[in-house]
């Protein structure tokens, strides 16, 4: 075997850099997009494969699969026997529609997850034509060259071909929870996994470091995809309150069937009914009071409210957020890009002697110098050079130009140091040419600035250093002068970043210093001594405009709003005066939390909006102080380091567009748009879910259990069943399908913004609504008896009486439902009145229902109905009527004395 067939068969982890990239026919810039298109669509995607969906007819079975079912199917078996087909029929047809209301439920739960994973596919950079470009993981090719910062997840598995630093938790694959250290080193072909130190593998998390690989192996390939070949299914639509809620909707289901049994026995044995009758009124007793439908109406509620957050880029990754969210009672946000608009722009300059202002717009490369207020010619002002040559050299980002519009591709702010230097006179790609870069130390939310090592063609090398004023300050040992080095003027340096980061600017300081040639390696004591500052720069970031009228709408909802930055504390007050914080100039910075034990901590968060030059860890510390004072925490974040913030917060949330990939992934919600005005709408739309939930629940649960107690009362007394059993039954099938169905629906109620968050231990069914299922349980066969009473009082046949009965029932539900939608506020207001397209739709078609069996002679026959006098149905109406003027009285009295607590 010659050598270059052994080659060609070694794993790649075994072969150079330079060889794997022969192997597979790559080069260091890339492929370009032709090969790689070629290549993709020989390879196909890099993808896994997709969890098998079960068939719609076996989803359908599986709603079968039920303990109501299976008694509901009992019964039919009964009846049949019994040779009452009418009720055969409409206990089929309800077991029916409830298979077919659970399917739906399934299919729009199961869409809305599945959009919300389409929104998350994670993205990778990669070399294409020599340029960096972000594609879709799924559109790697083997042979792509691709680029790792900390907080990716490698896309691929990768034969690494060059490192900074890289460090890679490769759980998934080894269980091996540190972080492994990685070089570009071949190792011996017969390595164990976690020995591969030159490889990266799919699906493992980059936990700091740079570096460039080369793609060896994509989807089912890799090693991951070896092992479980399957992508993790998606999470299924369910939340503490809906498992609560389908607890309790079993232990119902088995209360009655024991109560219905009981019935059944008393009925036959003490007051000796007949069996056919009294078990059919046992039946229609038990649909009525199990709310088969909850569950899946809840359901239905979670996933058009995971849609509606969707729709306004508020993608929720774990479900349990949808409900928290709507609780939350601080937001901790980051700054940049989330309350401002990462647009950057540097607007001013400070060198030794003067103060320079930049005009401009964008990251269009012009605009005027000003010196001291005087237009100046960049050209005759010596130090702006080194200046415009570190900040574009210690630079990762790339401008780009399309159509004369303008993008950064990478880091805005980096965007904007180029553009700067544009405007200064200098292209970056030309001094990208003259200076390669050797070597870098990437920037760190922990040290706070960014290196690199250049050499130029004329055998001379120099170390640029960008970072947070007080950092750089710190390392540098003189400052810059057009003839030499000269003694750093600490005070005059200090004194200047405060000025400009007091007007929002965030500051950067520019240093450098020359190495001998033969320094190919920079390390962080490389900058210890010798660093000559060249000058500050100032960039100005304005608020988001939506991000000022979001947490003015906190303030309303009660929620306070605290900034957590990494940024100067004069820069992070300015931003949080212009953002409308409440106390802006209460500042505490990670060394004064540094400073604080757990106790007092817990104090001072309590008064303090602004928290500057923090680091990730310190967000943990806040998180956890927060909590303890009884909060509710949303906590937002980007980096590596954030996670464990992340992930302790009530509510963990990611920036979609800078966020990395491991914040992403310890997040509940994932923000696609970073922005903050987006992360207060899903508080809202999390309040309104919460709301709806109640809702359906308020509704649903009074009806069941006013519907049963209407026949228990009879069977107990042993008087005449105001509703039969079918009719019962009928009432159950129409309105599970409609008014059940409408509160899911209901948009935000007027003043849910303006509620203060509810209490972290607030029982659901606690308080008002229990209150409230209890009183309207009662109200329900009141109505129904106080008709039919009336209906026999004026010698009306038993069929017209109990025709009577049933629609009293029906049109108490119907009001019902309009009392349930505005259930913090009066419902008697136009807008109330009004009603939603949805709600009258269903409203409707139950009156055509009702109608139906009211007046279709066919059906007359079928249900044991008879017509209905207009006076009659007046009447009917008057009751709904009384049943709403009770039970909105109650509540304006409740909402009234609530009021007048809240003042005293
Ligand atoms: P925010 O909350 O406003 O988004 P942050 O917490 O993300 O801010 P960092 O990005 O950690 O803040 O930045 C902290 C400081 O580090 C900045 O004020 C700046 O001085 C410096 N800095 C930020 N990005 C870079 C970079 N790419 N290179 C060098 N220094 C940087």
């Amino acid at each position: 075997m010659d050598e270059q067939e052994a080659q060609q068969r070694a794993p790649a982890h075994a072969l150079s850099p330079e060889a794997a990239l022969a192997q597979y026919h790559s080069d260091p810039a890339g492929l370009d997009a032709r090969e790689a298109g070629t290549r993709l669509a020989a390879q196909g995607p890099n993808q896994l494969p997709q969890p098998r969906r079960r068939s719609p007819l076996l989803r359908l079975l599986a709603q079968f699969n039920n303990a109501l079912i299976y008694v509901l199917l009992a019964s039919t078996l009964v009846t049949a026997l019994l040779q009452q087909w009418i009720d055969t029929g409409v206990i089929l047809a309800v077991v029916l529609v409830n298979a077919v209301l659970g399917f739906a439920q399934e299919g729009r739960a199961e869409r809305a997850m599945e959009a919300v994973r389409r929104m998350l596919a994670p993205m990778a950079s990669v070399l294409r034509d020599g340029q960096r470009q972000a594609v879709p993981a799924e559109q790697l090719v083997p042979g792509d060259v691709v680029l790792l910062e900390a907080g990716d997840r490698v896309p691929a598995d990768l034969r690494l071909l060059s490192c900074h630093g890289l460090r890679v938790q490769e759980a998934v694959l080894t269980g091996e929870s540190v972080a492994v250290d990685k070089d570009c080193a071949a190792v011996d072909a017969g390595a164990a996994l976690g020995d591969r130190g030159c490889m990266a593998y799919s699906g493992t998390l980059v936990s700091g470091g740079q570096a460039r690989g080369l793609v060896v192996a994509t989807g089912t390939e890799t090693e991951i995809g070896r092992i479980s070949g399957l992508l993790s299914s998606v999470e299924p639509l369910v939340t503490p309150l809906l498992r609560q809620m389908s607890d309790f909707a079993r232990w119902l289901t088995l209360l009655i069937l024991v109560f219905a049994a009981l019935l059944l026995a008393y009925g036959y044995f003490v007051q000796q009914l007949p069996f056919a009758e009294l078990f059919m009124a046992v039946v229609g007793l038990s649909v009525a009071a199990i709310p088969e439908g909850l569950p899946a109406v809840l359901t239905i509620t979670l996933a058009i409210g995971v849609q509606a957050m969707a729709r306004r880029s508020a993608i929720v990754r774990r479900m349990p957020a949808i409900e928290t969210v709507g609780a939350v009672s601080v937001i901790c946000t980051d700054k940049t890009g989330t309350l401002t608009c990462n647009e950057m722009m540097v607007a001013t300059l400070v060198s030794a002697g003067h103060c320079y202002s930049l005009s401009g717009s964008g990251y269009v490369p012009d605009g005027q110098l000003l010196r001291d207020g005087a237009p100046v010619d960049p050209a005759t002002e010596p130090v702006l050079a080194p200046i415009a040559t570190v900040a574009s050299l210690c630079n990762d980002a790339r401008l780009h130009e399309q159509d004369a519009s303008w993008s950064v591709r990478g880091d805005p702010m980096e965007g904007a140091l180029l553009v700067m230097a544009r405007k200064l006179g200098l292209d970056e790609e030309e001094l990208r040419q003259r200076w390669s870069r050797t070597d870098a130390i990437p920037f760190d939310a922990g040290h706070r600035y960014m290196a690199t090592l250049n050499h130029d063609h004329r055998h001379r090398a120099c170390v640029f250093v960008k970072g947070a004023p007080e950092k750089v300050l710190a390392l540098c040992s003189g400052q810059w002068h057009p003839d030499g080095a000269v003694g750093l003027e600490r005070e005059y340096w200090r004194s200047r970043y405060e000025a400009v980061a007091a007007e929002g600017q965030r500051v950067l300081a520019l240093a450098m210093k020359p190495v001998p040639d033969d320094n190919r390696v920079l390390e962080f004591d490389d900058l210890d001594d010798g660093l000559l500052l060249l000058g500050l720069v100032g960039l100005i970031d304005p608020p988001r405009a939506e991000a000022i009228e979001a947490v003015a709408q906190c303030r309303d909802a009660g929620i306070d709003v605290k900034m957590i930055t990494g940024d100067h504390a004069g820069t992070a007050t300015a931003i949080a005066r212009l953002v409308g914080l409440a106390r802006p100039e209460a500042v505490l910075t990670g060394a004064d939390l540094d400073q604080l034990d757990d106790r007092a901590l817990i104090e001072a968060v309590r008064d303090t909006d602004v928290f500057a030059r923090t680091s990730p860890e310190h967000k943990l510390r806040l998180v956890m102080a927060l909590q303890a004072s009884d909060m509710i925490v949303a906590m937002t974040g980007d980096g590596v380091n954030d996670a464990p913030a992340l992930k302790r917060a009530d509510v963990g949330i990611a920036m979609g567009r800078s966020g990395t990939e491991s914040a992403k992934e310890a997040a509940d919600l994932v923000l696609a748009d970073d922005n903050f005005a987006t992360l207060v709408a899903a508080v809202r739309e999390g309040r309104r879910v919460y709301d709806n939930l109640k809702k359906v629940i308020g509704w649903t649960l009074p009806t069941s259990t006013g519907e049963a107690l209407t026949i228990v009362v009879a069977l107990l007394l042993g008087a005449t069943l105001p509703v039969t059993p079918v009719q019962i039954l009928w009432i159950n099938l129409i309105t599970a399908v409609t008014l059940g169905m409408a509160l899911a629906f209901e948009p935000l109620e007027k003043r849910t913004m303006q509620r203060p968050p509810r209490r972290r231990d607030e029982p659901l069914m606690a308080g008002t609504l229990a209150w409230h299922i209890l009183l309207v349980s009662v109200l329900f066969p009141c109505g129904v008896y106080s008709v039919f009473s009336y209906a026999l009082g004026q010698g009306y046949t038993i069929e017209l009486a109990r025709t009577m009965a049933v629609n009293t029932l029906v049109v108490m539900e119907i009001f019902h439902l309009f009392f349930m939608r505005n259930f913090y506020t009066t419902s008697i207001t136009p807008r109330a009145v009004a009603g939603t397209p949805v709600v009258w739709l269903t409203v409707a078609l139950v009156t055509l229902g009702q109608f139906a069996v009211t007046y279709v002679p066919a059906l007359q026959q079928i249900f044991g109905t008879a017509a209905v006098s207009l006076r009659d149905g007046l009447v009917i109406i008057g009751v709904g009527v009384a049943l709403f003027v009770i039970i909105e009285l109650e509540k304006q009295l409740r909402l009234r004395l609530l009021r007048m607590r809240g003042q005293r």
